[in-house]
Order: structure tokens, then sequence, then C-alpha cells
């Protein structure tokens, strides 16, 4: 690999992590704290009363009207929204992604490479390597086609051919929420009930926890740390 590179950027303070794992960990700590989840609940519709507050209701045929609701669905916020009159500039962007077994460890990355030619990421996740790239602006089609991860799996056998069977990967396929200006939606809307959390385009696990923190603070009439709210829907 030496033979063609021509030069790289190594940021020490880099991690990776496993999402899945921390989203898990994430809600069993919330549950211990008394939080409900509804799992496998979808929100058919979102409806406002006369004193603009919103209410939710839910294939389980729940009909909610809590104090708040924090929009945060990404790409499928913008049907979700429209017929309250909200526009929320959020496109999706397909990408890829296989997780590896490693076999040889010394073939493959010990810390997270980004190849900024080629748009492909590679991070070591303990025993696996997970391979992540392509964008393709096919709307909200969720369906694998193998000749992307074919394209894929060739860009990581050029990189890294020992690191593990590549026969052998999990494959992926999710949507990026993106907005115009690459930074994501955090607000209020016209409803007092209602606030956006949505847009994170390529980074949604990196800015989880910023984002989470904006809109607490938003949620609390608090300031937020870094003064103006950046992250408003006018100027997404
Ligand atoms: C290939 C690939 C690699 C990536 N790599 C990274 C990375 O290395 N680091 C990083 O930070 N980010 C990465 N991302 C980006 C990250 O996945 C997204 O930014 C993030 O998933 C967005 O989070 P979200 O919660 O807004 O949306 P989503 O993760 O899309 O979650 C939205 C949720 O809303 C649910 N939902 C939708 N409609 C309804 C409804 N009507 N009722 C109830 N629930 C509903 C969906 O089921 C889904 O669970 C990557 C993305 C891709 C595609």
């Amino acid at each position: 690999m030496r033979d063609h590179l021509s030069g790289g950027i190594f940021t020490e303070s880099e991690e990776s992590a496993d999402c899945f794992q921390l989203a898990v960990a994430l809600k069993n700590i919330l549950q211990q704290r008394g939080v409900t989840f509804r799992f496998n609940t979808t929100v058919r519709q979102l409806a406002a009363d006369s004193n603009r507050k919103v209410s939710v209701q839910t294939t389980a045929g729940e009909h909610l009207t809590p104090d708040h609701i924090v929009v945060a669905l990404a790409c499928e916020s913008t049907a979700l929204l429209k017929p309250l009159g909200i526009a929320v500039p959020v496109s999706p962007l397909k990408g890829y992604s296989l997780t590896v077994p490693i076999e040889r460890a010394a073939d493959a990355p010990m810390v997270s490479i980004t190849d900024y030619e080629r748009k492909v990421v590679y991070a070591r996740l303990g025993e696996r390597l997970r391979i992540a790239g392509m964008a393709d602006m096919v709307g909200l089609n969720r369906r694998i086609d193998t000749s992307r991860i074919e394209a894929l799996k060739q860009e990581a056998r050029n990189l890294f051919p020992d690191a593990g069977n590549y026969d052998l990967a999990t494959l992926w396929t999710g949507l990026r929420p993106a907005t115009p200006k690459g930074k994501p939606i955090i607000d209020g809307t016209r409803y007092g009930n209602l606030w956006l959390n949505i847009g994170q385009g390529a980074l949604g696990f990196t800015l989880a926890p910023g984002s989470a923190s904006v809109i607490s603070h938003l949620l609390r009439g608090q300031a937020l740390p870094f003064g103006k709210n950046v992250f408003t829907l006018a100027d997404a």
C-alpha cells in the first residue's frame, strides 16, 4: 500500500465505536431510569389543534399529546411534517457498509482510515473491520444493490487484501439524511411542543451527543453554550 500513498493526516484523538452496542447500552440505562420505549410502533401522523399543540397518532392506535415531541426520523421526517406546513430540506444519500471478521490482524488497519479520494472509510471494531462508502441518490430505496457491494469489496480488497475474507462480510445499507449546507436542523417550530433534530448526514453517530445537548438546551429554554443557534431550519 505504501507505494500508492502520497500522504495522510493522523488524528491521534480519533476513536471508532460500535453504534449498535452503544445504542443498546444507552437504551438499557434509560429503561432503568424509567424511560418507556415503544418499539415496532410507527408514527402514522402528527396533527395540530387550534392552540398549536401537536399530537402523535401511532399504528398501535395511540393518540398522544406529550409536553414535547422531538422529530428525529431522518429522511422520513419530511413526509410526516409536511401536513403541518413544515418543509425540511432533507434528502437521502444511500450508502453501504461491509463488516468483515478479521483473519490476519497485522494486515488490517489499527486506526480508522478515510480514503478521501475514493470516499471510503475503514474502521476497526475489535475483531471486525467495517468498510463504508457510496453515496447514491435513489430516494428512499433501501434495497441492497449487489453491484455496489461488489464495488466496495473491491476497494477494500485493493487496500487490505489479506485483512479478512470479504465473502463472509455482513452487508448493510442505510440512508444518510443530508441537508443542503451539510448542517443538522436542530430547532423549535411554530408549534409549542414540536421540535426538530434531523439531518446529521454522514455523521449521525458522531454528532448524536452534541445534537442531544443542543436540543435539550432548546427544550429547557436554556442558552446554548456556543451562543446563537446555528442549526435553525431557516438556515438549513
Ligand atoms: C454507509 C454509512 C456509513 C455511515 N458511517 C457513519 C460513521 O462512521 N459515523 C457517523 O457518525 N455516521 C455515519 N453514518 C451516518 C449515520 O448512519 C446517520 O447520520 C444516522 O443514522 C442518522 O441518525 P438518525 O437517528 O437521524 O436517523 P436514522 O438512523 O435513519 O433513524 C431514524 C429512525 O426513525 C425511524 N422511523 C422513521 N419513520 C418513522 C415513523 N413514522 N415512526 C416511527 N419511527 C420511524 C426509523 O425506523 C429509524 O429507526 C453512516 C451512514 C451510512 C449510510
